[in-house]
């Protein structure tokens, strides 16, 4: 189209400038002969004014003749220059993008492909001229695609799209969405195929933790209900066997306070797990968690906790881990610093077994507070270690021998970023765990 415009377009300049000069050269013989006649009498001196004016028409129409074509090739010239300059501008589009284009004819065989190719199929554009471009698509995709194509091609579709993972010759795989324009001539046959493909691995891999997010919720649903019943039926049976004995009267007061304990503990377990629901709805909602920061001491806050689990848990060895620095003074709200040991400690327990050593301290540096909880305990893999943070994620969710929603450690994270401070972990598969919380000793002014 673009060429036909611009032979019609030279054409016209070359009939305009033939035009011009046939004009010129007819007005001037027709009209300067007759009027030489009329002025000049004498038969000598009209043949020389005649050999004049024929020099001057030569001279005129040299410099008539030479400024049009000088137009002309200007105009040539700047015509040129638009070109390469679009030209240019296209390979800059089609070679800058992090997008794959490529052209295939009819049979599927490469006969343009861009540079970013070579990143997608490890071959070179030039290379990959006349190889088929379906030899890359995965052996799980291939028939589809090919299928895709051969209707598309019989339906004289003029635009479509399809997904298919593409491996390159190292055998690296990356899932693409492929926009393809086919174009035929007028009479029905195929001229090209030009097609653009972008790397969706980014779209894939949310899509995928979406969909683990998803199945983790359903999970814990299940979970939760289980984790709510247990407490509940026995917070039911002892209720029902003291309602028994105030009727009956055959128990001693001795095991009427037992009874009264246990469902005393079995309440402060609901109670933990209402409060974990009532932290995650919040940090759902996009709230931060409430903190009532004040001036406090971590070394009595540690030392309450390890007199706690001590107490609960006989069976397991708490100790205590020499302060690093002087005393630990830091702003924090205590309440929710407590909750964060306690969750770490329980996950210790939890974690390791019933004779496990459990290591609760903590230290102070200028700038800042730490807290380490390790125990010697089942460990994590570097996977795991990645997730723990995970809403819901729990390394064996089918576990339900060991209670647990897979809240805790996103909610410690959210109460430690509260405070302006972090998470670490550094475990190792049956050697145990170690958590370690660093909080800034005075909080970061927040707008
Ligand atoms: P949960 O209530 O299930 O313990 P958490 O959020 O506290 O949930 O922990 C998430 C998961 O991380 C746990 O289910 C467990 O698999 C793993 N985990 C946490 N702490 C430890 C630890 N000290 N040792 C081994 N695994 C741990």
């Amino acid at each position: 189209m673009l060429q036909r415009r611009a032979r019609l377009c030279f054409q016209h300049e070359a009939v305009k400038i033939a035009g011009i000069y046939a004009l010129f050269a007819t007005a001037w013989i027709f009209f300067s002969d007759r009027i030489l006649a009329a002025l000049v009498g004498n038969l000598a001196t009209l043949t020389l004014l005649q050999t004049f004016k024929g020099w001057f028409f030569v001279a005129v129409t040299t410099v008539l003749v030479y400024s049009l074509v000088y137009r002309h090739v200007a105009r040539l010239r700047h015509a040129e220059r638009e070109l390469l300059a679009s030209e240019e501008r296209y390979r800059e589009l089609v070679e800058g993008t992090d997008d794959l284009i490529v052209e295939v004819d009819d049979a599927g065989r490469f006969s343009f492909v861009n540079h970013r190719s070579s990143h997608y199929y490890g071959v070179e554009p030039a290379a990959c001229i006349g190889l088929f471009a379906f030899d890359f698509v995965h052996r799980d995709d291939q028939e589809r695609t090919r299928a895709w194509f051969a209707h598309c091609l019989s339906q004289m579709v003029r635009s479509d799209s399809i997904e298919n993972v593409q491996v390159a010759r190292n055998g690296r795989e990356t899932p693409m969405l492929w926009t393809v324009n086919f174009n035929y001539f007028p009479d029905g046959r195929l001229k090209r195929v030009g097609s653009i493909a972008r790397d969706i691995s980014e779209q894939k891999a949310a899509e995928q933790a979406l969909r683990d997010h998803l199945r983790m919720k359903s999970q814990f649903v299940s979970t939760a209900a289980h984790e709510l019943r247990t407490p509940l039926a026995t917070i039911m049976g002892y209720s029902e066997l003291l309602l028994d004995d105030i009727v009956g009267a055959s128990t001693s007061p001795q095991e009427q306070r037992e009874f009264i304990a246990t469902i005393l503990d079995r309440t402060e377990v609901l109670t933990r797990i209402v409060d974990e629901l009532l932290d995650l709805s919040r940090i759902e909602a996009g709230h931060k968690i409430p903190l009532k920061i004040e001036s406090c001491n971590l070394d009595s806050i540690v030392a309450e906790a390890l007199a706690d689990f001590s107490t609960r848990f006989p069976s397991h060895i708490f100790e205590q881990l020499p302060a690093t620095g002087d005393a630990c003074t830091c702003q924090v709200d205590p309440v929710r610093i407590r909750q964060v040991i306690d969750n770490l400690m329980d996950n210790a327990v939890k974690y390791s077994s019933s004779t496990g050593v459990i290591r609760l301290g903590c230290g102070i540096s200028d700038e800042h507070c730490r807290l380490l909880v390790s125990d010697n305990g089942i460990g994590l893999t570097p996977e795991q270690q990645a997730r723990i943070f995970d809403e819901f994620y729990r390394v064996d969710a089918s576990n339900t021998a060991v209670g647990g929603l897979g809240l805790g450690l996103s909610i410690v994270r959210e109460i430690v970023a509260g405070h302006g401070g972090q998470v670490q972990v550094e475990s190792e598969v049956g050697k145990g765990t170690i958590l370690t919380i660093i909080l800034p000793r005075r909080l970061p002014i927040v707008d």
